[in-house]
């Protein structure tokens, strides 16, 4: 089941320069929704994750969280920083902090959490994405799946409303890929609102509640994953599926 409205698009278009990089896109995320962004490279699909927690600005259109207009600064950006969490390919731990600070930083700095009660809580959180027992260490210390299970639990620990994950399992060697998913898989079913940026079809059809097919800086097909993957309508997606599946 599936909420009200929590992330709305409307006629958002972007550019880098001249390149015209989002063009004219609608979107909605319900609450407690998981949606999948597939498409080739370069089809704006990371560019499309950075506008909704502002680390890319638009040139037009609106984007909304529970229906309130983007921050531009300040704390309130740090707040939306928060409540919209994101999760890397390539994980951006701080390299110099242990892994249970890690989880902790954003708590006690943002949130204003006492310490003592940030660390319980990213103990929780370590445990549940099942890394309990390298909290002392550093990331480098840590496989990939490992630091990829960290992120998220960094990214829960500031109570996100959505989480965007853009290419999450991207950098990871194969044997890696499905504690990662798992995870995913297990936030999906608590209800968490995900926006997901991946290849892995496989959890696109067992995780998605909807499927975007993005090309060329638009959204091209929206549709459940049975119906997208049994019936694309779309050349660019056909062309797409033939090539990955
Ligand atoms: P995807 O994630 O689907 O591979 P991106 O959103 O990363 O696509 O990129 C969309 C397009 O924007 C690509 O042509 C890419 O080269 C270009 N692009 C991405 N980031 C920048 C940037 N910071 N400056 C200029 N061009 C960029
Ligand atoms: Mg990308």
């Amino acid at each position: 089941m599936t909420g009200k409205p929590l992330v709305v698009l409307k006629d958002v278009n972007k550019y880098y320069g001249k390149l015209h990089v989002l063009k004219d896109i609608n979107l909605t995320i319900n609450e407690g929704e998981v949606v999948v962004i597939i498409g080739p490279s370069g089809s704006g699909k990371s560019t499309l994750c950075r506008t909704i927690n502002r680390l890319e600005t638009i040139d037009s259109g609106t984007i909304t969280i529970d229906g309130k207009p983007l921050p531009s600064e300040g704390r309130e950006l740090a707040r939306l920083r928060a409540e919209v969490g994101m999760v890397f390919q390539s994980f951006n731990l701080f390299a110099h902090k242990t892994v249970l600070e890690n989880v902790t930083l954003g708590p006690i700095k943002v949130r204003r959490i006492p310490k003592a009660q940030a660390e319980q809580r990213a103990r929780e959180l370590l445990q549940r994405v099942g890394v309990a027992d390298q909290a002392d260490k550093l990331p480098a210390q840590l496989s990939g799946g490992q630091q990829q299970r960290v992120a998220i639990a960094r990214t829960l620990a500031m109570n996100p409303k959505v989480i965007l994950f853009d290419e999450p399992t991207s950098a990871l060697d194969p044997e890696m890929i499905n504690e990662v998913l798992d995870v995913m898989r297990s936030l999906a079913r608590d209800g968490m609102t995900m926006v997901v940026v991946t290849h892995e079809m496989g959890f696109a059809r067992s995780a998605a509640n909807r499927v975007v097919f993005m090309a060329d800086g638009r959204i091209v097909e929206e549709s459940t994953p049975e119906e997208f993957f049994a019936n694309p309508k779309t050349d660019r997606a056909k062309d797409f599926l033939s090539k990955i599946l």
